[in-house]
This record gives structure tokens, C-alpha cells and sequence, in this order.
């Protein structure tokens, strides 16, 4: 049982600010995933929930007691990291033991322990294997067990699954989220990558230059992000996003009337999903040549330039043309975003 709970924590070094004002209830068995850009905070914020780093303003409670003096020992928390920082010397039964040795925890329950947390990543052929007769992957599941073996109250991963290769990485996610769920612990993930972020998390936390931008499920932040970072951050390919201005109502911009929106007049930015629009059809409110056209198994995209931006659309798998053919894409307003052209932020409209 652990609800953690972030009140106006910063990290500043110096004038730099490292992580500004995180405020957050982060609940009990909630998988929590901290999203956002190299140099975001992500890391940062994290270290000091940990205890590895002390935060410069406000207060950390987990479980309702403030933990800011407490050392990283004494939080219960279990780290993985991108490196798996395994004994090199051990093999994988010692590595995973490890923590219930320092920890003094009654050694007559170490085998058993050791099997049950092995046996949840799948490692009970290995046991008796050094680190350096493993795959990476193995390597990660190692360092996954160690965490669990201690049964902590609280998981914090920080991108654990960068070193692996594509294909590993999709099959120790879905290892992952299974285990969170078996294990029902609170965690805290970090990543970069936005689909490990959509697929894990019961909640997603989008950073900026240490700001929390949006909070929110993955589905209210694809559907409806907050700002135009976001909107450009989440989805692949990003959100499609072009400057303009409304009009009596219409949205316009080089080549593009969108008619329906009941936004005041003055520019803005709109965005559409390539997934959302149609391509090809009667009435569309986009025309203009193709500009490049990629053929991705499952669909076609199809894209444009629109006053300097690239706008994609997706059509369906057997859609063909040339490069510089005129295509009509559908993007009716009821599938349109819009952000202030100045802030970036969310307008209803
Ligand atoms: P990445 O995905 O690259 O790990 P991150 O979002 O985890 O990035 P952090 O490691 O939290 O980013 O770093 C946030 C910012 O704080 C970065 O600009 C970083 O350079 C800066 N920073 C981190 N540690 C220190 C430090 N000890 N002194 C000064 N600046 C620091």
C-alpha cells in the first residue's frame, strides 16, 4: 500500500531549473508514467522521490508522512534502471538474492522468494548463469526480479527498456505491465518513448523544461491534449498542426477552408489526426498536390504541404497515386483541435 503525494516540489541548481513546482497524488497500485524529451526533468523527479536527490522546495509524502529526511533505504522504494547494474561476479540466484542479504531478511525464506520473483520474469533456467552469459533482455528480467524479490511498496523504473533491441522491447513491455498488474505496486516509470507511455500507464504525466504540461489517461491525452507540445509530443505520426484563422466561424489558412467551428475570430493553431481525416473524397476541405506518399502495410499515408507544414493523412492500404497528384483530404471540423496561436494552449471551438 503506498499513495505517494507531491506537493510544489522543485529542483533548482543554481539559477537553472531542473523540475518547477510538481504537484501530484500519485495513488495506491497506480501505474504512473513520466513522459516528456531528453533533459525534461523526468529523471530528476523521480531521484527525488527516491531519495537520491533533495528536492530544493516542497514536500514528498508517501502514505501521508513527508519523507523528505528519510534516506532512500528507509522509503522502500525499488529501483530499475536502464543499466541493470548486476554483480558481474554472481550469478542470477545471488544477483536476485542480493537485496534480502543487505536487508537482514530471515535467510530461510531467501530460496523461496528467489524462485517466486525468477519465476515471474521467466528466468528459472538461468539461475545458475554469471550476467555475462545473458542477453540483454535476460539481463533486464535479472534486474526486474531483484526489484521484486524485495516485494517493495513502490517500483520507480527509469527507462528500462532502452538497451534492449525493438522486438525485446516489445515483449519486456507486455512482461512488464503484466507484472505490475500480478504485483498490484504503485510505480512510477520513466520514458521517452511515447508508446511504451500510452501502453503501460493507468495515467501519463507530460513534461517540458521541467513543467508538468498535461496529467491525464492515455486516451484524455491523445483525444485531447492540452497544449500543442503535447499534441505534437503524443501519437506517431504527431498531431498535424498548422497556423491559421478563423473566420465567421472558418478556419483558414494556404489552400484549407474548414467550415464549423464556433471559435471568436483571430488566428490559431489547428490539429487533426492523419487517422481522423479522409483521403480521397467528395467536399474535402483540403487540396493540394502529394506531396510524398508511403506505403505502410496496414494503410497509406499521404502528405501535403500547408504553409511550410508537413500534414499527413492516413488512406486506406490499396489508395495509389503519384507524387504531385491532386488530393482532396476530408478534415471536418468536428475532428479538429484548437490551440491559442500564441500559448499553444487547448481553446473549445
Ligand atoms: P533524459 O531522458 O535525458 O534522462 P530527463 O528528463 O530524465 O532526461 P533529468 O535527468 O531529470 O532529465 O534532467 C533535467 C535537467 O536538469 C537537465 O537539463 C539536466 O541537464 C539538468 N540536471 C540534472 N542533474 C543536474 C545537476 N546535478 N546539476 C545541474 N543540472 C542538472
Amino acid at each position: 500500500m503506498a499513495e505517494i503525494k507531491l506537493s510544489g516540489v522543485s529542483k533548482r541548481w543554481g539559477n537553472f531549473v531542473g523540475v518547477d513546482k510538481f504537484d501530484l497524488t500519485i495513488e495506491d497500485r497506480e501505474f504512473l508514467v513520466l513522459l516528456g524529451p531528453s533533459g525534461c526533468g523526468k529523471t530528476t523527479t523521480m531521484r527525488m522521490i527516491a531519495g537520491l536527490e533533495d528536492p530544493t522546495d516542497g514536500q514528498i509524502l508517501i502514505d501521508g508522512k513527508v519523507v523528505n529526511d528519510l534516506e532512500p533505504k528507509d522509503r522502500d522504494v525499488a529501483m530499475v534502471f536502464q543499466s541493470y547494474a548486476l554483480y558481474p561476479n554472481m550469478n542470477v540466484y545471488e544477483n536476485i538474492r542480493f537485496p534480502l542479504r543487505v536487508r537482514g531478511i530471515d535467510p530461510s525464506t531467501h530460496k523461496d522468494k528467489v524462485m517466486r520473483a525468477s519465476a515471474m520474469v521467466e528466468l528459472d533456467d538461468f539461475l545458475h548463469r554469471k550476467p555475462a552469459e545473458l542477453s540483454g533482455g535476460q539481463r533486464q528480467r535479472v534486474a526486474l526480479a531483484r526489484a521484486i524479490v524485495r516485494e517493495p511498496n513502490v517500483f520507480l523504473m527509469d527507462e528500462p527498456l532502452s538497451n534492449l533491441d525493438a522486438k525485446l522491447r516489445v515483449s519486456t513491455r507486455a512482461e512488464i505491465k503484466n507484472l505490475s498488474h500480478e504485483l498490484s505496486v504503485t510505480t512510477i516509470y520513466v520514458t521517452h518513448d511515447q508508446i511504451e507511455a500510452m501502453t503501460l500507464a493507468d495515467r501519463v504525466v507530460v513534461m517540458e523544461k521541467g513543467i508538468v504540461q498535461q496529467v491525464g489517461s492515455p486516451t484524455e491525452i491523445y483525444d485531447r491534449p492540452a497544449n500543442t507540445f503535447v499534441a505534437s509530443f503524443i501519437g506517431s505520426p504527431a498531431m498535424n498542426l498548422m497556423q491559421g484563422v478563423i473566420e465567421g466561424g472558418t478556419f483558414k489558412a494556404d489552400r484549407v477552408s474548414i467550415p464549423g467551428f464556433s471559435a471568436s475570430d483571430g488566428p490559431v493553431t489547428l490539429g487533426f489526426r492523419a487517422e481522423d481525416a479522409t483521403v480521397g473524397g467528395a467536399g474535402a476541405e483540403i487540396s493540394a498536390p502529394i506531396y510524398t506518399l508511403e506505403l505502410l502495410g496496414d494503410a497509406t499515408m499521404v502528405s501535403v504541404r500547408i504553409g511550410g507544414a508537413l500534414i499527413s493523412a492516413k488512406a486506406d492500404k490499396t489508395f495509389r497515386a503519384e507524387i504531385g497528384d491532386a488530393v482532396s483530404i476530408g478534415v471536418p471540423a468536428s475532428i479538429c483541435h484548437l490551440f491559442d496561436a500564441t500559448t499553444g494552449a487547448r481553446i473549445d471551438g
